[in-house]
């Protein structure tokens, strides 16, 4: 097992769904660093008894602290159960994190089948996985 950094956000009517499937996945999680936008981190923390670093939330620069992350190459995996129902003030902002994922080749669960599978694939943490990554 290797130890993976992951990020956690969701968005206001999706946030239960986050917790649930973080109850879950528990024991899994326990084992990996994990960042979150403020209100998300907040949950996990006081809900799940999880450690996780809050970055700010989301609407206020949040997921560009993440998408900073992953242009860092620090981040492993993304869990982001945004909202496609609901209008979101920074639109701009959660396009941006989409895009880097596809630039940087992140792993990103947008749901929660994707979620399921991504965090109990052996390829997650068989320490054998590498993604390729732009050169820069
Ligand atoms: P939040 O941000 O966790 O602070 O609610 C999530 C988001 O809207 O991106």
């Amino acid at each position: 097992m290797t130890v993976k950094t992951i990020a956690l956000v969701a968005h206001d009517h999706k946030k239960q769904e986050l917790l649930d499937w973080g109850q879950q996945h528990l024991e899994v999680l326990k084992q990996h660093t994990l960042v979150a936008t403020g209100t998300t981190g907040g949950l996990i923390a006081d809900k799940l008894g999880l450690e996780v670093h809050r970055f700010k939330s989301g609407p206020l620069g949040g997921d560009q602290q993440i998408g900073a992350l992953i242009a860092e190459g620090k981040l492993d995996l993304l869990v982001f159960f945004w909202d496609p129902l609901n209008p979101a003030p920074h639109d701009p902002d959660v396009k941006a994190l989409l895009r880097l994922c596809s630039v940087w080749n992140l792993p990103v669960a947008c749901n929660v089948a994707t979620a399921d599978l991504l965090i109990s694939s052996a390829r997650f943490d068989d320490g054998q996985f590498q993604r390729q990554m732009p050169k820069h």
